[in-house]
């Protein structure tokens, strides 16, 4: 998909679906091209590495020559590059020249040296991917195991510098106000005396469509004059964004009107977020899930392995269930919103969940964001997500990681703060749920379900609990 346009005429590379594509924070996963669930996925593989690479002094800037929105003419790219060179370093480096090779790994190696100095300007993900992996990613494939192994780090990173539940809860407080913060704490105390008054569903839904007002989703405009920029690619963010803020890219967008370029840092904690108020799917399904999880409602991250991700709380008594929470949507309980508001509907949908007695937990959830109508997902594809989870999960320690052991498919899990060390909690909530629930046995990682006496049901099939 050539993309030949110069930039003064350029317009946004991506469009929407694209701007879904980047939501994962620092993600350079593949885009999914499958459309609605008629159709299955046509996998497009991008050919073997054509780089096309502009020089000016010391920078460079790299583009994957057929990926679709990355620049694939030499004048293009240069002119991003000086457009970039001018704006980070304060003038034009001289010695400009422009060439198009292929990707050899030598090459490879000393573009990442020009990437850990701030010297490389990579035009798009792909190209991003292929310089730190060596490898071209595969579009409209389902998740692969490193793929699963890269979501099941993200939700067991907690590095001890993150926001804690405290001062989560006080931000909460001071920002959204003490009476919504009660409201909210009172709605998840509900889960064990209900009571009319504190609906969970009608709280979480207040509390995340003033999040959304707070905190819009970022669609890359310039900060001083609210003009639609140029995405020019992603660069090495600073040592602080890295350290501090766990960023692994910062987007180059660069503004027409102030002839600046501004950089988005793709932050994966909590602090820099709050303090910026900027993020897409990515920054904002982290917030979210920390925000739940400090509110005490059990929450796990979901990724549809296709560029978004958003979350799920455990609500209500009784028999309770998960509940979708899209915190870029202000969506509560819309777990049919991709297939029927954005046309996208989910091949493969897998939740992730830090928990006391598993370091993490996979779900394969595909089927609650499908319609009851929807063509069944072929099988090859379920085939696929299934091997990768069940290899993921090995190669995470499948010893200490994912002993099995009875569980309660009444009783929500514990809590993230839960497992941080209240055993006194633990023990009080393992009596109560074999008091009260048949025994099951929790597998590794992924799926709840009844012993075989009682015959063989997941958890999320018809006739399990949901
Ligand atoms: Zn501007």
């Amino acid at each position: 998909m050539a993309n030949r346009r110069r930039l003064p005429r350029r317009r946004r590379p991506w469009g929407l679906w694209g701007l879904w594509g980047l939501g994962l924070l620092g993600a350079f996963g593949p885009l999914d091209i499958a459309g609605p669930c008629l159709s299955g996925v046509e996998p497009t593989r991008l050919e073997p590495v054509s780089l096309l690479v502009a020089v000016a002094g010391k920078s460079k800037a790299l583009s994957l020559a057929g990926e679709p929105g990355c620049p694939d003419d030499a004048g293009e790219l240069q002119e991003a590059l000086e457009a970039w060179a001018t704006a980070s370093h304060g003038r034009l480096e001289k010695g400009s020249s422009s060439y198009r090779m292929l990707g050899i790994e030598v090459e490879r190696k000393k573009m990442n040296k020009l990437w850990e100095e701030g010297h490389l300007l990579v035009s798009c993900y792909d190209a991003f991917a292929w310089l730190r992996t060596g490898r071209c990613p595969v579009h409209g494939q389902p998740p692969s195991t490193e793929d699963v192994l890269r979501s099941m780090g993200r939700v067991l990173e907690r590095p001890p510098a993150e926001a804690s539940d405290d001062e989560l809860r006080a931000w909460i407080g001071r920002e959204y106000g003490e009476d919504g913060l009660k409201r909210l704490l009172a709605s998840q105390e509900s889960l064990e005396s209900p009571t009319e008054s504190a609906s969970p569903l009608v709280e979480l839904k207040e509390f995340f469509t003033w999040f959304r007002r707070n905190f819009p989703y970022y669609h890359g405009h310039c900060e001083r004059c609210m003009r639609v920029t140029h995405f020019l690619g992603v660069a090495r963010p600073s040592d602080d964004e890295r350290q501090e803020g766990g960023a692994g890219v910062s987007e180059v967008n660069f503004c027409e009107g102030c002839n600046v370029s501004s950089l988005f840092p793709r932050f994966r904690r909590v602090r820099p977020v709050l303090d910026t108020h900027r993020g897409r799917c990515g920054e904002y399904s982290w917030l979210a899930l920390r925000f739940l999880e400090a509110l005490g409602f059990p929450a796990r991250w979901v990724d549809n392995h296709a560029g978004h991700a958003w979350v799920e709380a455990w609500v209500e008594n009784r028999c309770g269930r998960w509940v979708h929470i899209d915190p870029c949507e202000a969506a509560v309980d819309e777990p049919l919103l991709y297939a029927e508001q954005w046309g996208r509907c989910p091949l493969h949908v897998l939740a992730y969940q830090a928990t006391a007695e598993l370091a993490v937990s996979v779900e394969d959830v595909t089927s609650t964001y499908r319609p009851a109508d929807a063509e069944a997902v072929p099988e090859e594809i379920s085939q696929k997500v299934t091997e990768a989870v069940a290899e993921a999960r090995m190669k995470l320690d499948p010893w200490s990681s994912f002993p099995t052991q009875s569980s309660c498919i009444d009783t929500p899990p514990a809590p993230h703060s839960a497992a941080r060390g209240n055993k006194e909690e633990k023990r009080r909530a393992a009596s109560k749920s074999s008091k009260k629930c048949d025994r099951v046995s929790v597998w590794p990682g992924q799926v709840w379900w009844l012993e075989p006496a009682q015959g063989v049901k997941t958890f999320g099939q018809e006739g399990a609990v949901r």
